[in-house]
């Protein structure tokens, strides 16, 4: 998947407009984006990724990719997780794949300043925290449905309470029935 670098489309859709995307890079590493000068700070950068590499990755749900660049040349070498990191930094929203530690070791990839900038100032989510907001979000949901039975419940005429007490009833009467025949052993399962 290749997406340019700063572009505020996202990996799947419905990304913030705040999103900057970066490290999506296909099948092959960007001339300008290739080469650090200061080889020094190349290894601080991976060495920053592979701390983060274990709490700080998120939406696990993508699968796994390959690498393209690498899948051109050798077929069959893979690398790589799944999932992305996200950083907040400057009011931006940088997200790129987790595999983009590979990009950077093996394709000397380099992300520029802004970026560089974002992975040592800014503020990493965690995986933790995505799980918690997608339990809150849950949570949520819920508690709407359960307002929409409620309001549904109150709304109902009589007539339809009774159709629905009866339906209840006879679905009851069912599994009773059937449970019976269960452990009479009339029926196999
Ligand atoms: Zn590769």
């Amino acid at each position: 998947m290749y997406i340019p670098d700063g572009s505020t489309q996202d990996y799947d859709k419905g990304g913030p407009a705040n999103r900057y995307s970066w490290g999506w890079l296909g099948d092959k590493v960007p001339i300008e984006k290739t080469g650090w000068k200061d080889s020094g700070l190349k290894s601080r950068v991976v060495s920053l990724l592979h701390a983060k590499k274990n709490d700080y990755i998120v939406m696990h749900h993508m699968g796994s990719h390959d690498c393209e660049v690498c899948g051109k040349s050798k077929p069959k070498k893979q690398y790589q997780g799944n999932g992305s990191f996200l950083i907040t930094h400057a009011g931006l929203e940088f997200r790129c794949p987790a595999g983009v530690i590979h990009y950077i070791e093996e394709h000397d990839y380099n992300p520029g300043y802004q970026v560089i900038e974002a992975l040592f100032e800014g503020r990493w989510k965690t995986g933790k925290q995505e799980d918690e907001e997608l339990e809150e979000c849950m949570e949520r949901w819920h508690e709407e449905r359960r307002l929409e039975a409620e309001e549904k419940e109150r709304n109902m005429t009589p007539m339809e309470r009774k159709r629905r007490d009866f339906g209840n009833a006879a679905q009851a009467a069912g599994r009773k029935k059937l449970a019976q025949l269960r452990k009479d052993g009339a029926l196999v399962k």
